[in-house]
């Protein structure tokens, strides 16, 4: 098989029996987004320099990472996470020429497994977005079809992952940005527990919202860089003090006995009949492998989307007070005052959406409008949360839609930001109850890659992972996008 087909798991074998070596590893990424990324435009950032540098390095120290599965293999990492010596602009042009002073505890845990970073991948500008055409660059394609977005924020990292020009990425996901786009590009996306993975050295968005997963082509992939980023962090207090788990471990694992809940609030009947037949081949696939699925109620899962965007925005309009061009950021050479420059600037800079859930969130957050919004947001928050606590309580896992549609067309919803909003509709519940949820492809519909998730309870990630491992067995491989073929 072709190195850039191969699994984590079989790069780690090849690179042991020298079938090949690390610069053979690089190179053959390389040529692969020589070849697709005018396409694609997956990246903002790439540095073949650094990475075959980094690859002699890691040849010199090789004993270092002995039993390191992640040893050597290229990577892309979404650019709103920090990492020395990079450019680093969060998909906006107010960080242009902002190169990172310190690395993310995610990315150097991945760094001390031995990966080889090669370039930092597109987004929505400060990850605000549901298919990347709010980056403040250019929009990435799907490589399943050029026309379409691949999802979004981590749009870049989705198509980057699915279009084979990296083993995996590293998103972030606030709303749903791993899965949506994972769901959009054929690939798979984990996000973690609330507090599992640290936060420390990510551009906030939305800080109690705010998650960093991988995106990955398989699910043990996703299992095995998990493993590798899941732990407590000084710098960061949200998370926990937890014992170690090999992740990897739960694919094998049956699923035999497990209770899957599927919401009737979900509206299932609802979506386009071809998506509806994927939800009821999962339902066939896993009763056949032993696991019962149930109808579940969860009243509070429509009020998810309208929590959402009251506090995602009061928390961004708090986040982004800091790009103001003096504490961060280019700043404008226009300006009279300070005042006149904290405008100028940011409205030289900042996109349309950023700016507009900067005013939202202003809005709710200011004296006589805060308990009308924010506060009663807050409370209703709680409310959803609970309203998952009682469903996970009688079932292993909710199995939801990871997206209402598959990819649309770019441009098709620019027009409308509360269409876009609507993507996330299943996706947002997860990280307002701070759950862990993967998404899994079903398959191609109509030539488009569809995906479904499991939410669990906090820290189940193994359960999710074991339901996620059998539904991709029985799958088998997913037709890879045509611009492999190339
Ligand atoms: N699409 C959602 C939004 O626009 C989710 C973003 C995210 O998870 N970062 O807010």
């Amino acid at each position: 098989m072709e190195i850039i087909e191969l699994t984590i798991r079989q790069l780690n074998q090849g690179l042991q029996k020298k079938d090949f070596s690390l610069t053979e590893v690089l190179a053959a990424y390389r040529t692969r987004v020589e070849r697709s990324e005018d396409k694609l435009k997956a990246f903002l950032t790439l540095d073949w320099e650094k990475a075959s540098q980094r690859c002699g390095e890691l040849e010199k120290n090789k004993s270092r990472y002995e039993g390191s599965l992640l040893y050597g293999l290229p990577v892309g990492i979404k650019d709103v996470l920090m990492t020395k010596g990079w450019r680093t602009t969060a998909g906006s042009r107010i960080l242009d020429n902002y190169v990172a002073t310190y690395t993310a505890t995610a990315c150097e845990r991945l760094e001390n497994a031995g990966v080889v970073l090669v370039g930092k991948n597109n987004c929505d500008e400060f990850a605000m977005g549901g298919s990347n055409e709010n980056s403040g660059y250019y929009p990435t394609h799907n490589p399943y079809d050029l026309q379409r977005v691949p999802g979004g924020s981590s749009g870049g990292s989705a198509a980057s992952v699915a279009a084979r020009q990296v083993v995996f990425s590293l998103g972030t996901d606030t709303g749903g940005s791993i899965r949506q786009p994972a769901a959009f590009c054929g690939a798979v996306a984990l996000k973690p527990t609330y507090g599992l993975v640290s936060r420390y050295g990510l551009i906030a968005m939305a800080s109690s919202l705010d998650s960093i997963g991988p995106i990955t082509r398989t699910v043990e992939d996703a299992a095995l860089v998990l493993t590798e980023l899941a732990g407590h962090d000084p710098h960061d207090a949200t998370t926990w003090q937890r014992p170690k788990v090999d992740y990897a471990a739960a694919c094998q694992a049956s699923i035999k006995g497990l209770k899957i809940g599927l919401p009737r609030q979900a509206k299932i009947d609802q979506l386009d009949q071809k998506l509806q037949s994927e939800i009821e081949k999962i339902k066939t696939w896993l009763t056949a492998g032993g696991a019962v699925v149930t109808e579940i109620d969860m009243p509070y899962l429509d009020k998810a989307l309208a929590v959402y965007y009251i506090i995602m925005p009061a928390e961004v309009s708090s986040n982004l007070a800091k790009f103001d061009g003096l504490r961060f950021g280019q700043s404008t050479s226009r300006a009279d005052d300070l005042l006149s420059f904290y405008k100028q600037t940011r409205g030289e800079f900042l996109g349309d959406e950023v700016k507009r859930r900067i005013m939202i969130g202003t809005y709710v957050l200011s004296s006589g409008y805060i308990d009308a919004y924010y506060l009663q947001a807050q409370k209703v928050r709680r409310l959803i949360s609970e309203d998952c606590q009682r469903a996970l309580a009688d079932v292993d896992a909710i199995l939801l839609p990871t997206t209402p549609s598959t990819a649309f067309a770019i441009g098709e919803k620019v027009q409308n930001p509360l269409e876009m909003y609507l993507s996330d509709i299943y996706t947002i519940i997860a990280n307002i109850a701070g759950l862990p949820a993967v998404n899994v492809p079903t398959d191609l519909v109509a030539e488009l890659p569809y995906g479904v998730q499991f939410m669990g309870s906090a820290f189940s990630e193994n359960k999710l992972i074991s339901l996620a491992a059998y539904i991709e067995r029985t799958r088998g491989e997913l037709p890879p996008p045509f611009i492999v073929y190339d």
